[in-house]
Parts: structure tokens; C-alpha cells; sequence
């Protein structure tokens, strides 16, 4: 089987973006300048390789608020918060760090404008993940109508046709949800809205370049974990793309080799959340049963860099009387 040629197809862009980027850092430098431990509520991205590393540095993960003691830093997620979250870490005096990602803090802010203006706000997005939770949670309960498909666009009862807005999920499929908005822009003519949706550069990119590859590739490797939207997503597109042999994997151990067996074109991509180690792991494994080629297939360069909240930067050290509050 080593003789057996291979040739892997890596998408590019794929793995790390700029907010999960940010991200990341901001629990890495909270815990230089603090040190352990810093608490981070809810998974920092959706990676469980990432958490795991980071604990192993002092981070605590904690599903809710009430399991933080008080006295030490606090960081919310990428995924973004509802503001209660944040009021309730200023009401106990808590020093927290906020990593939302500023494209869905944009998102954030511009569903807040519409319900100033008065429009009904539609989420289009998957009910139950925590940026839905953290946009939807921008508003007061009952704001926020969370659509999930074409059917719901027919189902949603509003208030008033001609006062709607829509916002989207960062994180979904291009294709389907230019399905779902051009639903809701035919029942909806009034609706307003930003110019397309609000799906970020890195979800764009990653999905072009997994349509790209797809075509050309026997079976497609997407690694991510199972509750990160984006990866999930990149496995579907590629499947629409015409790889129906596309599968998520968070690592190298968990690829069935066997099943690969007659593959001789491997497509290689990685959700925004997934780190490019495990894409070399993965691509170690492969050499160890194949003769592998790589040829990377880039659609597009990606230069976006997100500034470290001032929060951080300007924080005082333990040793310059501690991060007691903000
Ligand atoms: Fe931000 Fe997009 Fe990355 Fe989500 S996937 S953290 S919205 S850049």
C-alpha cells in the first residue's frame, strides 16, 4: 500500500480565521498577564483539540456565569454573548474579556439599530447554536424571529410586513441561504437588510475553495468538530459540489483508512475552528499508507487581522493590583 500513489488536494484558505485567531490569543495573553487560571465561558472556538490545549496552560472552561469565582478574569467566546451575560459579570464586579468576534458583534450592533428604527428582526440561522443565542440575545425576549429554512420563511408570523430587517448567522452555507433570503425578500418585498447577508469572508473563502476542489477529488476530509457550524457546513458543500464521499474528522485517528482504500484523489480542507496541525497529522497519516503528492488549490489570500480588545492591552497585571474588576 506505501507504493499506492495519492494525491491530496488542499484547499486554501482553510482552518484558522481572524476571529478565531483573536480569539485564542485573547485566553493565551489573559494568562501571561494574569496567569492562571482564567475562565472562559462556553468552548473559546469549537475545537476540542484548542480547549484541551489551552487548559493544559491554565484555562478553565465553565458552561455558565455562577461556576467563575470572584476575583478572576472571565472571557466569553468568539460565538458572542447575549448582553445579559455581560451585565451579570459587571452587577458581580468581574473582570471580563470579551472575544466575540467583531464580525458578529457587527451583527449584533446592526440587529440593535433595526429594533431602535422599529423594524421586527429576522435571524436567519440554526436555532440552539451559541452566536443564534448570543445575536438573538441582543434584543429583548421576543425581538428576534429565528428562521431556519425556506418552510419557516412561509410559516413566520410578523408583526408587520413592512417594518422587517434580517440578519444572518455568520457561519452557513452561501448557496442555501441565498435560498432562504430569496424566500424571504418575495414574501417580504420591504425587508431590509445588509447588502447580501452577514456570512463572513472566512466561511465565503473556505466553501469557494472546497466547490473548487470537490469536482476533482474521490472522497474530502473536512477537519472540525461536530459542533462547529462552519466545518459542518464545508462537508455539505462539498457534497452539493459533487463529492459525496466528503466526511467530518476532528483528527487523523479517526479517519477509517480502510474505507479510503481506492481513493486516489483525497480533498483536504478545515473548518475555521480547526488548527493547521491536525491537517499535517492528517496528511503524516496518509503517507504512512500511501505515496502522496500535495498540491494546494488556493481560491483566494486572506490578510485580516483583528485588533486585541483594549480591555486586555490596558489591564493592569496581578503585580500592578490585579484584575479584582475592569
Ligand atoms: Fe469571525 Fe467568521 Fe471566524 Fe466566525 S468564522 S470567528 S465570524 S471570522
Amino acid at each position: 500500500m506505501p507504493n499506492t500513489p495519492l494525491t491530496i488536494l488542499l484547499a486554501a484558505p482553510r482552518g484558522f480565521c481572524a476571529g478565531v485567531d483573536r480569539a485564542i490569543q485573547i485566553v493565551e495573553v489573559a494568562l501571561e498577564r494574569f496567569g492562571p487560571p482564567v475562565y472562559v465561558r462556553h468552548e473559546i472556538v469549537h475545537n476540542r483539540f484548542v480547549v484541551q490545549s489551552l487548559e493544559a496552560k491554565g484555562a478553565v472552561f465553565v458552561d455558565e456565569l455562577t461556576q467563575v469565582p470572584d476575583g478572576v478574569p472571565v472571557v466569553f467566546s468568539a460565538h458572542g454573548v447575549p448582553k445579559a451575560v455581560p451585565a451579570e459579570a459587571e452587577r458581580r464586579g468581574l473582570f471580563y474579556l470579551d472575544a466575540t468576534c467583531p464580525l458578529v458583534s457587527k451583527v449584533h450592533r446592526e440587529a440593535e439599530r433595526h429594533h431602535v428604527e422599529g423594524r421586527q428582526v429576522i435571524l436567519i440561522g440554526h436555532a440552539g447554536h451559541p452566536e443564534v443565542i448570543g445575536t438573538m440575545g441582543q434584543l429583548p425576549a421576543g425581538a428576534v424571529l429565528l428562521v431556519e429554512t425556506v418552510e419557516d420563511v412561509a410559516r413566520v408570523a410578523v408583526a408587520d410586513p413592512d417594518n422587517l430587517a434580517f440578519a444572518t448567522q455568520t457561519t452557513l452555507s452561501v448557496d442555501e441561504t441565498a435560498g432562504i433570503l430569496a424566500a424571504l425578500q418575495e414574501r417580504f418585498p420591504a425587508i431590509a437588510g445588509p447588502r447580501k447577508e452577514d456570512i463572513c469572508y472566512a466561511t465565503t473563502n473556505r466553501q469557494q475553495a472546497v466547490k473548487a476542489i470537490a469536482p476533482q477529488v474521490d472522497a474530502l476530509l473536512v477537519l472540525g468538530a461536530p459542533n462547529s457550524s462552519n466545518s459542518k457546513r464545508l462537508v455539505e458543500v462539498a457534497k452539493g459540489a459533487g463529492c459525496t464521499r466528503a466526511q467530518l474528522v476532528q483528527r487523523a485517528a479517526d479517519i477509517d483508512w480502510s474505507a479510503l482504500a481506492d481513493v486516489r484523489r483525497l480533498g483536504i480542507t478545515a473548518g475555521a475552528s480547526a488548527p493547521e496541525v491536525l491537517v499535517e497529522e492528517v496528511i503524516e497519516a496518509a503517507r504512512a499508507r500511501f505515496d502522496v503528492t500535495v498540491e494546494q488549490v488556493r481560491t483566494a489570500t486572506e490578510d485580516v487581522v483583528f485588533k486585541l480588545p483594549k480591555a486586555l492591552t490596558d489591564a493592569p497585571t496581578p503585580s500592578q493590583g490585579g484584575v479584582a474588576n475592569a
